[in-house]
């Protein structure tokens, strides 16, 4: 098996049987993404312990199976990882998915590397970066979102 049927055979695995699908419990951030080129919809739920870790993450959603890998393998990923070495994560993603040529984070295992430089094929179809990029920039918002927004209920 090559590469880039490796990167195939990782994304349909996780575009068919999406991890952490559903609504986490006792949820403390959440956010709504859209992509309205593919119509993709993504909702991840977080849940952040007091010390800023990501106890748990989950994801709800439809689309295609670039956005549903995408989403899979991010919250498998960044799940018991701190909020600042989230942001760092997703940093990184969206410079590879946009144009860098590696992954740098510190963060990042060499197999959690492997399994997000799947996703790097999609550099060379524009419209699908967005597919890709959709639960990354939804995992932000919510990360973000003050807790007064939180109560108006802003989404
Ligand atoms: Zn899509």
């Amino acid at each position: 098996m090559n590469l880039k049927e490796l990167y195939q055979e990782i994304i349909l695995d996780h575009g068919k049987n999406p991890r952490n699908l559903g609504k986490t419990e006792n949820f403390n951030k959440d956010a709504s993404g859209h992509n309205p080129l593919c119509g993709d919809k993504v909702h991840v739920f977080l849940k952040l312990d007091e010390n800023k870790k990501v106890e748990d993450i989950s994801f709800e959603g439809q689309g295609c199976a670039i956005s549903m890998a995408s989403a899979s393998i991010m919250t498998d990923l960044v799940k018991g990882k701190e909020e600042n070495e989230v942001k760092e994560i997703v940093k990184d993603f969206l410079e590879m998915i946009k144009e860098a040529p590696e992954l740098k984070s510190k963060n990042l295992k060499d197999d959690e590397k492997t399994k997000l430089m799947c996703l790097s094929g999609v550099k060379q179809y524009p419209m699908r970066v967005k597919c890709a990029t959709l639960s990354w920039h939804t995992l932000t918002t919510a990360i973000d979102k003050t807790q007064d927004e939180i109560n108006k209920g802003n989404n």
